[in-house]
């Protein structure tokens, strides 16, 4: 469910913000510059890259869900096979907030010890940034709306930023699969595909936070679709609302990027057979854009092959030869659809047989030993109709 939130929450702090007088200046991002060369001099200097993965949501409150699928659960499987890739780089300092045993210790103490340091942490930043907004000093961004924080929840979040801020935590993950407002309950919804949220520009980890978003969003890309939600077609997201991302200012130190994985309802979630093998190779992409980030695209180990199986409400046959420039727009709508599933094509379902989709036909040809002619021939007809036929 989606709710507007931001003029509340300006309008109800507006009358407590004249009280603050100061907040003590927090440790300031560093730029890409200062990173880039901490991360190549690491391991002479041991000053790591710290990174925080947080595996979106938790055993108590799992974010969303489909039947019997719960995000918390998608979150933590992948965040931990993050976790695990990262730590193979031994530039990078990592730390996850929770696994599948729950949060880890030292979350857990840290949310009951702190908790009251956490409101008041809370209740500052929300209150200067505030003051922010009335004095003209930040401008409130028009950005996609989202589900309201439950204040158990809220303390978390915040209560990860204020950790990551005292930590001097440079990079900070989030994982999450998407959801959206207007589906109902059991009912697959019209969105699908991956998006990533960054902080505003206003924000200040902004710069670093985008250069984080685009280095993971590009790798992604290259084998997964982009969300096709209207409002979340830039792919990479500015957001000034979401707190994991460091609403009202509370992410200092650190750059955040915020990826949903996709909508819960996709099969490839639904399918709990292939859940390990989906959330390595997202997880293992996500990797790879972190370390393209800083210039290293030769590593070890090496992606592992998911074999997502196509959508079982996808059922299409064909019974005409399709080539560049020829075809019915079904058909080739079908055939985008078909080559997109069988993760050899990321260029849409846009219903016009071009470049990208001969690509994508020499891509599934390969891959099922069919000379690589570029058009959909008998023989690459009937591998389609094979798969996807039924
Ligand atoms: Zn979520």
């Amino acid at each position: 469910m989606f709710q507007k939130r931001k003029l509340a929450l300006v309008s109800t702090l507006i009358t407590v913000a004249i009280t603050i007088s100061f907040i003590s200046a927090p440790a300031q991002a560093a730029t890409l510059p200062e990173l880039f060369s901490r991360y190549s001099s690491a391991a002479t200097t041991g000053q790591k890259i710290k990174i925080l993965v947080v595996p979106g949501h938790d055993d108590e409150y799992w974010g969303t869900e489909f039947g019997s699928v719960r995000e918390a659960d998608i979150t933590v499987a992948l965040g931990q096979h993050l976790y695990n890739y990262l730590k193979t780089d031994p530039r990078f300092d990592v730390t996850i907030s929770r696994t599948q045993m729950g949060y880890t210790d030292m979350f857990k103490n840290y949310f009951e010890t702190q908790r009251t340091n956490i409101q008041e942490f809370i209740r500052t930043h929300v209150q200067a940034f505030s003051t922010k907004v009335q004095t003209g000093q930040v401008q409130v961004a028009d950005g996609v709306s989202h589900n309201y924080a439950k204040p158990e929840v809220a303390i978390r979040l915040y209560g990860i930023n204020k950790w990551a801020n005292e930590n001097n935590i440079d990079l900070i993950i989030h994982v999450h699969v998407n959801d959206h407002g207007d589906r109902l309950g059991g009912q697959i919804g019209k969105y699908q595909g991956i998006s990533i949220y960054v902080p505003d520009k206003q924000y200040a980890p902004a710069p670093t936070s985008m250069a984080l978003g685009k280095a993971i969003f590009t790798e992604l890309m290259k084998t997964n679709k982009a969300s096709n939600m209207p409002a979340e077609a830039a792919g990479v997201i500015e957001d000034q609302d979401l707190i994991a991302i460091g609403a009202s200012d509370t992410l200092t130190s650190a750059a955040a990027a915020l990826v949903e994985y996709g909508y819960i309802y996709e099969p490839q979630f639904r399918n709990i057979d292939i859940r390990d093998a989906l959330t390595r190779s997202l997880a293992y992409q996500t990797f790879t854009g972190v370390e393209t980030l800083f210039g290293t695209t030769s590593f070890e180990p090496k992606p592992p092959v998911v074999n997502v199986p196509p959508d079982p409400q996808f059922s299409y046959t064909w019974t005409k030869n399709l080539q560049k420039g020829v075809g019915s727009k079904t058909d080739i709508n079908a055939l985008q659809t078909a080559l997109t599933k069988a993760g050899v094509y990321n260029c849409g379902v846009v219903g016009t047989f071009g470049p990208c989709t001969e690509k994508g036909v020499k891509a599934f040809q390969k891959k099922y030993s069919i000379a690589q002619l570029g058009n959909v021939g008998p023989q690459t007809r009937a591998k389609l109709n094979q798969l996807f036929s039924r």
